[in-house]
């Protein structure tokens, strides 16, 4: 059997058919669970532990403990004492005594409980009148192992050692001197599973690629290994599915989460390593459109955004293109600093370019910088899905030609027929909402352009360090003068009418309210519902003033004329699903009303928020919920005391893991195995310093020794870039 499964070193895809116990039926199964070949086995992770060495007997248990015991079992019977109620119930018992076993409604479980057999319970034990029950909460056939340990310990069961549950298709077991490696040992690994893969079969499939030969290679050499105190990736293989003691996992994990980070880093280091080292263009500040602009503006720079402005203008001095990530609080003014840049370049007699994720982001984008580049002579061009054909037409030539010097616009910018005469600078506004991919696309638009990526996501570094962990950062880390900070209240649902006096105050003033309606189901069409539903309920009670309504099935035309009407001020409250969470700016806005608050994560709450307050007078924030969870009202609260974005991203990090900041499935955000932020956020900045180290010292990978890692991360890359 050794000898017809032995493998080389690089045969990591071996197919799961010569394994024994694997014949169709199974190889189904597991394919059906991304498992084909036998790496895919090994990476087949276990999703928990088991520990029997804390296994206790019947005669120890307490009343009110919970407990696991490895029992066998004597006889099973079945009970329906009323509608809706099935009871199972097995008498079981081991040296020390017995119990009554029981099982609610889990009539399927039955056919698994046969006389004789030997089962691990874990459950709660109810002790009254001398009879011991047990509530069970899990139950796990047990291994061979047990099995034999139990008979022979005891000598009381003739253990039915059951066969049909575990390999049995080829009924493989272990044999003479690979027994104590093949067993496991009192630490159970407990598999991701599905129907007809018991874990058994996982254990029993998993020991045999651990035995017979090892599939997978070695991707660090032996100094590198010392060097980062990291187990072999054998013996974290062996111990991750057999651990011998909770240490030993320990260390596995560690190795296995090293490699997950370490692959992530090492291409970042390899992106941004080529970046650097490719010919960009080598800006110099001339001054005559950039100085002329910082004259002309209406107000005097932070000393964040002067810093940041130094910052880009060393990177666009140099002869390599640029990547650098603008991070900014909303209102933190980051689109003056974008436009410094894109003044700069076409100073040098280049294009910019600046690309925003929603066409009412990109049209107040083209709005500010037409109203800043006109006066200095500088065209500006809209590019945005809708506009008639000849009009795209001509603004398409315009652009080739150069005459366009700066295009604003939407994803339409990276379709394939828009052509740049010479693209020197291009900005990416809100970059998380767009692949790693188009970012890319934006910049093939160029000879290595120089890109600004500018996002308002607070990024808790760790997370930084994985999404753009190829890329500089700067930091706009002060606000324009005179803002107040945003007053943030939270009203339950049932005491809505507050909330219609306080508008109704508010609107009396002069002031605009934003009505932000979260996303109710993964159908759009329901969430313009809801929304809808909101307007009818705002048009109602805020008699007379008007109400507007914006979602995202309105066609370009539409949302214009009630953003604009919103804007000027002739439609004071604006109901809306999510599209205005990003960027839009109406100073006269003053109250943002989020409705069932509790949908939002906390960066995004802060995001809406960053709405409102841009003006003079004092802004609010109203969350309005009707959630008694405690867990969501203390993440409400929390929006109450801080304004700071920061704080709350790593809150969310915390309380609702990272798919929260992005948004679900967000691009750029890998998928770990094992690894789990923030929690091993330790272990990402040590891969993330070897990564770079070994980038530091071979650039290419092409050192002979590094041929491995290369073909592993081509890979990578290739998966990250199909985002
Ligand atoms: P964000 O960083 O959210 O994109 P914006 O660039 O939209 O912020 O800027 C928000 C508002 O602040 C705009 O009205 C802008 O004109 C204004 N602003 C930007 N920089 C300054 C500054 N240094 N002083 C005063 N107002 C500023
Ligand atoms: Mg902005």
């Amino acid at each position: 059997m050794q000898d017809s499964i032995r493998m080389t070193q690089d045969n990591t895809s071996m197919k799961l058919d010569m394994l024994k116990g694997i014949g169709p039926k199974r190889r189904q199964l597991l394919e059906r669970m991304g498992v084909s070949t036998m790496e895919d086995l090994l990476l087949h992770y276990p999703r928990r532990y088991e520990d029997r060495t804390r296994l206790l007997t019947l005669g120890e248990l307490q009343d009110g403990q919970v407990a696991t015991c490895l029992v066998s079992i004597a006889s099973v019977t079945e009970q329906r004492p009323r509608a809706g109620l099935h009871l199972l119930k097995a008498g079981v018992r081991d040296e020390s005594g017995a119990a009554v076993a029981t099982w609610f409604n889990q009539p399927f479980l039955k056919a698994r409980l046969t006389a004789g057999k030997l089962i691990v319970l874990t459950g709660k034990a109810r002790r009254q009148y001398g009879r011991l029950e047990i509530m069970v909460q899990d139950m796990e056939p047990a291994d061979e192992d047990d099995e034999r340990g139990v008979a022979a310990g005891s000598g009381l069961i003739g253990a039915g050692e059951d066969r049909t549950v575990g390999v049995g298709e080829g009924g493989a077991s272990n044999t003479g001197g690979e027994q104590e490696k093949g067993g496991y040992g009192k630490i159970i690994a407990v598999y991701p599973s599905s129907a007809g893969l018991q874990q058994k079969f996982f254990r029993q499939a998993i020991a045999q690629v651990l035995d017979t030969g090892y599939p997978l290679g070695e991707y660090h050499s032996d100094e590198f290994l010392d060097e980062y105190d990291l187990l072999g990736r054998q013996a974290a293989m062996e111990a991750v599915h057999r651990p011998q003691s909770w240490e030993d996992l320990e260390r596995a994990r560690e190795r296995i989460i090293f490699d997950e980070f370490y692959f992530l880093q090492l291409s970042l280091a390899l992106m941004r390593g080529k970046e650097v080292r490719e010919q960009g263009i080598p800006h110099k500040v001339l001054g005559y459109l950039t100085d002329d602009w910082i004259r002309r503006l209406p107000f005097a720079l932070t000393g964040a955004q002067e810093r940041v402005i130094g910052e880009i203008r060393e990177d666009m001095e140099k002869p390599y293109a640029m990547a650098r990530l603008v991070q900014g609080d909303v209102g933190s003014g980051k689109t003056a600093v974008a436009a410094w840049a894109l003044l700069l370049t076409v100073e040098n007699g280049c294009q910019g370019a600046m690309m925003a994720p929603t066409e009412i982001l990109a049209q107040q984008h083209y709005e500010t910088l037409s109203a800043w580049f006109s006066p200095l002579g500088v065209s500006v061009g809209f590019f945005a899905g809708g506009a008639p054909q000849s009009e795209a037409r001509r603004l398409r030539d315009a652009l080739a030609s150069g005459a366009i010097q700066v295009a604003v616009g939407t994803h339409a910018l990276i379709q394939e027929k828009v052509v740049f005469q010479r693209l020197g600078l291009a900005v990416i506004d809100e970059q998380h909402r767009f692949g790693v991919r188009q970012r890319g696309l934006l910049q093939e638009k160029g000879d290595h352009p120089d890109t600004l990526i500018m996002s308002a996501t607070p990024i808790p570094r760790t997370l930084a360090m994985t999404v753009y962990g190829d890329l500089d950062v700067s930091k706009l880390d002060e606000m324009p003068p005179g803002r107040k900070p945003v007053k943030t209240l939270c009203i339950l649902e049932k005491a809505r009418d507050k909330l219609y006096r306080f508008l109704h105050g508010q609107l009396s003033m002069g002031d605009q309210a934003f009505v932000v309606c979260p996303l109710i189901e993964e159908s759009e069409v329901m969430d313009i519902q809801n929304a809808e539903e909101v307007y009818r309920l705002m048009c109602d009670k805020m008699k007379p003033h008007k109400v507007g309504l914006l979602h995202g099935r309105m066609s370009a035309g539409e949302k214009e004329s009630v953003m604009s009407a919103f804007a000027e001020g002739r439609i004071p409250i604006l109901v809306s699903t999510t599209v205005v969470e990003v960027g839009v700016n109406v100073p006269a806005a003053t109250v943002m009303v989020i409705e069932n608050s509790e949908r939002f994560g906390l960066a995004q709450l802060h995001q809406l928020r960053g709405r409102v307050g841009r003006g003079e007078g004092q802004a609010y924030c109203i969350l309005v919920t009707n959630t008694d969870e405690p867990l969501a009202l203390q993440r409400l609260k929390l929006m109450t005391e801080t304004n700071d974005g920061f704080l709350l991203a790593e809150e969310d990090l915390v309380l609702r893991g990272p798919g929260e900041i992005f948004g679900a499935r967000q691009h750029g955000l890998p998928e770990f195995r094992l690894a789990k932020l923030p929690e091993d956020m330790i272990a990402m900045e040590k891969a993330r310093q070897a990564a770079f180290a070994l980038v530091h010292d071979d650039p290419t990978l092409e050192k002979p020794q590094h041929e491995r890692l290369r073909r592993m991360i081509d890979r990578l890359m290739e998966d990250m870039v199909k985002g």
